[in-house]
């Protein structure tokens, strides 16, 4: 509350002096060491998007992670000359996530293929760096680990806290092994699936049971994971699937479509949600509140945004927009993780972790 504090003790102050004073606290606070599990960082979020632009004294319409400033569009407009801050992340103050920590995971020019939950404090990532294709995390970035496949790794699902399932895909097919972490343990445990020309396919691991989305069929085999596998039949290829455990509920995208799918547990259909927010949409997961959130990317171009539907898709709005997405596409990844309430998402080999701000 060291924010608002300041605000009723400094009124006194000729503005301009307020002014920088409260602003050199909120941008103190805004640090990106500050605390991982602070709750009350996104209640300076919100109080940055109502003061003045830290140039001039227009109203704030963007914020600038690296500069720590909140900009109105002309300055924003200087800010963005020449190249120098072209690497800047740029957000509308209207945003309800704000990026609170960027890092680099695996080297620039590769990719993150899947971003997951491993436990209350890491997070575990596949990509197609050499020797570097399981990667274990913080959300804050402090602590990196990892871990060689040798093979390119891509879906990815948590069996618990320790014990993980990648896909690692050949020219043409792909095998599924089981790696148990911290004991460098790795079984592979399927013989070769054909991919169909998709490297990219959902796998989520719920009720003791993993399932495995290959074009519109369901692979589903139990939690000892022995090579027999029941199917189902869906009347969609979906690019992306999450459960609700509380709900009992599947959700899926269908890329192709722009669709939101939701199904009980049976896979029996819900309801299907669209709408012109969401372009094509290929990456989904729910937040602490039972909202789905979507990550779209345009068609032609790497700009994306992360749209929010409700649960039982009645209602959605933009959460972040204008996120620069990985340029090759559907190589962009994202997870909700629960314990810090963060929305982790991984563009070519940088990790972007954002926090919504408080409500009300
Ligand atoms: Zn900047
Ligand atoms: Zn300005």
């Amino acid at each position: 509350m060291l924010g608002r504090y300041s605000w009723t003790t400094q009124k006194d102050m000729n503005g301009f002096s307020f002014y920088v004073l409260y602003t050199v606290l909120v941008l103190h606070l805004l640090r990106p060491e500050t605390g991982v599990n602070g709750d009350q960082f996104p209640l300076y979020i919100k109080e940055i998007c109502e003061i003045q632009c830290s140039h001039c004294v227009m109203k704030s319409v963007y914020w600038c992670y690296e500069c720590r400033h909140i900009l109105c569009k002309d300055c924003l407009r200087t800010h963005n000359e020449g190249n120098k801050n072209q690497t800047h992340s740029i957000q509308p103050t209207s945003d309800r996530y704000k990026v609170i920590f960027k890092f680099c995971l695996v080297g620039h020019k590769t990719n993150i293929s899947n971003i997951n939950c491993l436990s209350d404090e890491l997070l575990v990532a596949t990509t197609n760096e050499i020797d570097k294709e399981l990667v274990i995390f913080s959300v804050n970035g402090h602590q990196i680990d990892f871990k060689p496949l040798e093979g390119d790794a891509i879906s990815l699902a948590v069996l618990d806290k320790d014990t993980v399932v990648v896909s690692k895909a050949g020219f043409s097919d792909f095998d599924l092994t089981k790696i148990i972490i911290q004991k460098d343990k790795f079984t592979k445990f399927s013989d070769k699936f054909s991919m169909g020309g998709d490297r990219h396919f959902p796998l989520k691991y719920t009720e003791q049971q993993l399932f495995i989305a290959l074009h519109d069929r369901i692979k589903v085999t139990g939690a000892n994971l022995l090579p027999s596998f029941d199917d189902i039949h869906l009347e969609f290829t979906p690019g992306d699937m999450c459960y609700n455990d509380g709900l009992q509920r599947w959700y899926c995208v269908d890329s192709h479509h722009s669709r939101l799918i939701c199904l009980n547990r049976d896979w029996k259909e819900i309801f299907t949600f669209t709408d012109s927010k969401m372009k094509y949409a290929y990456c989904l997961d729910i937040d602490n509140d039972g909202n789905v959130l979507v990550l779209c990317q345009e068609r032609n171009n790497s700009s994306g945004c992360v749209i929010m539907v409700n649960s039982d898709g009645t209602s959605s709005q933009f959460v972040i927009s204008n996120i620069q997405l990985s340029g090759s596409y559907l190589y962009s990844c994202m997870c909700y993780h629960r314990y810090t309430n963060s929305l982790v998402i991984g563009v070519d080999g940088i990790v972007y972790v954002y926090r919504k701000e408080a409500e009300g």
